[in-house]
């Protein structure tokens, strides 16, 4: 096609004679066995390879160490400093999720400071939250297995403080503080659950502020950030930007969140009514994978079904192709098969 008139021809000589691509670079020599570095764990010589955190390295040995905030698609965060070692050398305790293990290391997972660090750390969580939801669905075991394990008494700081009203931490400035009155009672967090859209609601008295879901909305999976954390201490909390509803806020409702949260604060609205109603019964439900239909990606879907209803969609987090995570077809634009009309099958 010729030029239009209008513009002046092509002269840069680089434009006329594009230089040849450069060829692809020389294939990687295969991979060298990983460097191997030699520590110790608990008095035991433990060999691990350099790189792999203290976590990893105890996981290897069988031993199970609490998380809280730690999840295999996250970056760790090391927030909630359940999993924290004594290592010989180091002042203070060290997070096991993201400290790597170095040559020479002497690590200590069951020492007193330990299990008073660890037991402390339940303890605020147990006395200020709602953690009924959390057993079942943390990865390691459950909190209140780990309570016991440790001697965390939730009930040592008193009697909960009164729920917050709808709207009253979210209104808190940070850094203001009031002295209690009377009698004193544990401080609480909780408040009324958010529904502001009929896919997934927020109950943030279960919230144990593991940062999982802001990981999940950001940079680790979705790239949206549509939440972070707003407040200072213990009026830290989730939030939209301003505070605003969900659909007035950047989410797009991936349900990412949803599908890292260790504690059902975050919930599929199917699942939160079926619960209200007494209805919701796990031990009833199917769960069968399949392949998403609505494009060509091919993300496993993981369909929870209870009384030939889907009530629930996940992803299995080793999936090479979602590593947990899907958009808001998948997870939720299930609805079509529910209100499909049942055929009846024949049988023979
Ligand atoms: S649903 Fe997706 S976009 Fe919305 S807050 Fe959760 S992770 Fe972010
Ligand atoms: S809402 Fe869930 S995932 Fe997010 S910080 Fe709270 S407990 Fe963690």
């Amino acid at each position: 096609m010729s030029q239009p008139a209008s513009q002046p021809p092509i002269t840069n000589p680089v434009l006329l004679n594009p230089p040849a691509r450069p060829s692809r670079p020389p294939e990687a020599p295969p991979t060298a066995a990983p460097k191997m570095v030699q520590a110790t764990i608990d008095g035991k010589p433990v060999e691990a390879p350099a790189g792999s955190t203290i976590l990893d390295a105890c996981r290897a040995q069988g031993i199970d160490t609490p998380t809280l905030c730690f999840n295999e698609t996250l970056e760790p965060v090391g927030v909630c400093r359940a999993c924290v070692v004594e290592v010989e050398g180091a002042r203070a305790l060290l997070p096991a999720c993201s400290r790597r293990i170095d040559d020479g290391m002497a690590v200590k997972t069951d020492s007193e400071r330990v299990r008073l660090s660890r037991r402390v750390v339940l303890e605020l969580l147990g006395s200020s939250v709602d953690m009924d939801l959390a057993g079942p669905v943390v990865p390691d075991g459950s909190i209140a297995a780990y309570a016991e394990r440790y001697g965390a008494d939730f009930t040592r700081f008193g009697p909960p403080a009164e729920p917050a009203e709808a709207g009253e931490r979210d209104a808190h400035q940070a850094g203001h503080h009031h002295p209690a009155e009377g009698e004193p009672t544990a401080a609480t967090v909780a408040q009324p659950v958010k529904i502001d859209n009929n896919l997934y609601i927020r109950d943030y008295a279960k919230c144990i502020l593991c940062y999982k879901c802001v990981e999940a909305c950001g940079e680790d999976a979705q790239n949206t950030f549509a939440i972070a954390v707003a407040g200072r201490g213990f009026d830290a909390r989730i939030s939209t930007e301003w505070n605003v509803g969900l659909p007035d806020s950047a989410c797009v409702y991936c349900g990412n969140c949803i599908g890292v949260c260790p504690t059902g604060a975050l919930m599929f609205t199917s699942e939160f009514e079926m619960r209200q109603a007494g209805t919701w019964d796990e031990s009833a439900q199917a769960v069968t994978d399949t392949i998403c239909p609505y494009c060509g990606v091919g993300c496993t879907l993981t369909l929870h079904a209870q009384d030939d209803r889907i009530v629930k969609v996940t992803s299995p987090s080793d999936s090479t192709v979602t590593e947990g995570n899907l958009c808001i077809k998948g997870r939720f634009g299930f609805e079509f098969v529910n209100n499909r009309p049942v055929v009846e099958r024949r049988e023979g």
